[in-house]
């Protein structure tokens, strides 16, 4: 079905930044399917796990014990300080684990109709439980009724939280994403996530962080909230877990981990040990080569490098990041920018209108990141009529 207006090019083969389309053109890929790739196309390690594994075994289901899933578990929990690991498929039913583990919180705890906190211009998929708790109408529109049971506030605004804090009696859960991806790369205050940290310790909350995107070290950590030194109750993962191969995990902590039990969730791919073998392949590669701390060097490297070649250029709002999640924000809508650069070989995203989102790859290099910049401003300079 045609739920994508896609772009008019078809790509058959890949090698760390780049991809090649059906006429062999080469095209330099700072988006990484969507924050997924972080270890770039054809990861040597990323394909040797995913060929040794299909050639033992693929799927075997959770009615039985899965020795890489266990061992995925271990991992994930020994990088997060988490107890223990749900496994999904995408990035939605990772939430969607959140979200009934929540509601069952809730339950436990003698809430008859538990309320979550979910932010303005938010992201969380597009099945009815996260487009309900996801920020943007557009999303939503078409598809009422929504599910119940979300409040809103503004994102960064800890003054509206305390407000809920003190007038509601139902809410169980915050859910937010330490940055905001599709919403445009929008950065909270530097004390957000603390701030939310102390308020869900005092009303008995949990804290639940959506790190689908920033997760697997693009923020310049492994996990973007150890940038403000807390850890959350839940936290949900997929895009860069597993460097292309579906795979979602809800991860939880203290009492938030003995909420769901036998027979209250599951999930057949889940887990499975083809998507496992991949994700602990990832895990190693970025620890081994210590890639959240590239990440973070690469990120200062390009906000500094577009804000020198994009100085004076009117009609730049704003450049910000968080080590590779990096967004240009512009005074006008900007979607055009994405056929263009395609002509030019260069893969970048607009999201929110008018913010140039640019994900790439954690192994890019700083001539790639040069590049890459290159190519952008040249662009943009162009697109505003300054080139
Ligand atoms: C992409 C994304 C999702 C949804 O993930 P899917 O795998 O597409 O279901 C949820 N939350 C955030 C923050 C995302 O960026």
């Amino acid at each position: 079905m045609s739920t994508y207006r896609q772009l008019p090019v078809r790509f058959v083969k890949g090698e760390g930044v780049w991809l090649w389309d059906t006429d062999g053109k080469r095209y330099l890929d700072a988006l990484s399917g969507i924050a997924v790739c972080g270890l770039g196309h054809a990861h040597p390690a990323v394909t040797a796990a995913l060929c040794r594994q299909a050639g033992e075994l693929v799927h075997t289901s959770n009615l039985y014990r899965i020795p890489l899933q266990e061992q995925l578990g271990d991992e994930l929990t020994r990088i997060s300080g988490m107890d223990r690991v749900f496994f999904g498929n995408s990035g939605a039913e990772a939430n969607e684990a959140a979200i009934k583990l929540a509601r069952l919180y809730g339950h436990r705890k003698g809430i008859e109709n538990p309320a979550i906190l979910v932010m303005e211009q938010s992201f969380h998929g597009r099945t009815l439980a996260t487009l309900s708790a996801t920020g943007n109408r557009k999303v939503q529109a078409g598809f009422e009724p929504l599910v119940q049971g979300f409040v809103r506030v503004p994102y960064g605004d800890i003054e509206s939280i305390e407000s809920v804090a003190a007038n509601s009696s139902n809410v169980v859960a915050v859910l937010v994403e330490p940055v905001q991806g599709e919403g445009g790369i929008n950065i909270p205050p530097e004390d957000y996530l603390a701030g939310l940290r102390e308020i869900c310790d005092r009303q008995g909350w949990l804290l639940m962080l959506d790190e689908i995107q920033t997760g697997m070290g693009r923020s310049g950590q492994m996990f973007s909230h150890q940038h403000s030194g807390i850890v959350p109750d839940v936290m949900t993962l997929a895009k860069g877990l597993a460097n292309g191969v579906p795979i979602g995990a809800c991860l939880s902590r203290g009492e938030a981990a003995t909420t769901l039990g036998p027979g209250s969730h599951g999930s057949t791919f889940g887990g499975n040990p083809l998507s496992c073998a991949s994700a602990l392949a990832v895990i190693e590669t970025l620890e081994k080569e210590d890639l959240p701390a590239r990440a973070a060097a690469l990120g200062a490297g390009l906000l500094s490098g577009l804000a020198d070649t994009l100085a004076g250029t009117a009609g730049v709002e704003e450049i910000r990041g968080q080590g590779l999640l990096i967004g240009i924000e512009l005074d006008r809508p900007c979607g055009d920018l994405v056929s263009l650069a395609l002509d030019e070989g260069l893969l970048i995203n607009v999201t929110a209108d008018r913010v140039i989102r640019l994900l790439p790859p954690l192994i890019i290099t700083d001539e790639q990141a040069d590049l890459l910049t290159e190519k952008l401003s040249g662009l943009l300079k162009n697109f505003l009529g300054q080139g």
